[in-house]
C-alpha cells in the first residue's frame, strides 16, 4: 500500500512535524503488524526523527548552516542549493519504522520530520505501509 500527502514549507530551512499526518495513514490503512517506509522523493529534503521542542528545532537548524558553510561550492555555479543537496543525503530521504498492534513504534521525545533544506516548496513524502500478514 503506497499513499502519499505534500506539505509546503515556509523557509529555506525548516523542520516540520509529520508524525500526525504518517500515524493517520496507518491507522487508515488497518494495518496491524508491519513497516512504514516514509520517504522524501526531493533530493533537496530530508526525513529525520527527533524531539518536537522549539529550542531543539532551532538548534537543529544552527548545526545545518554551519554544517555546509565555509565552502566554495562547485554546485552553486549552475544551481545555488549545493549545500540542500549534501544536508539532505547526509540526513537521509527516508526512514522506516515498525507497526505493531495498529500502532508505530517510537520513543516518546522521536517524532517524524521533514526536514526543508531548499525551501520555500511543496513537498511529496510517499508512504508505504507493509503489512506483515
Ligand atoms: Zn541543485
Amino acid at each position: 500500500m503506497v499513499k502519499e500527502f505534500s506539505i509546503s514549507s515556509e523557509n529555506r530551512y525548516q523542520l516540520i512535524d509529520i508524525t500526525d499526518k504518517v500515524e493517520e495513514m496507518v491507522r487508515e490503512s488497518g494495518v496491524k503488524d508491519g513497516l512504514v517506509f516514509i520517504f522524501a522523493p526531493h533530493s533537496t529534503a530530508a526525513i529525520v526523527l527527533t524531539e518536537n521542542e522549539s529550542g531543539l528545532k532551532q538548534d537543529w537548524l544552527a548545526v545545518l548552516k554551519k554544517m555546509v558553510s565555509g565552502f566554495d561550492f562547485l554546485h552553486n555555479k549552475i544551481d545555488d542549493n549545493a549545500d540542500s543537496h549534501i544536508l539532505s543525503g547526509l540526513l537521509g530521504q527516508g526512514r522506516t519504522l515498525m507497526v505493531e498492534n495498529g500502532r508505530l513504534i517510537r520513543g516518546t521525545w522521536q517524532q517524524i520530520f521533514l526536514v526543508e533544506v531548499d525551501g520555500p516548496r511543496e513537498r511529496r513524502i510517499i508512504v508505504k505501509i507493509i503489512n506483515e500478514q
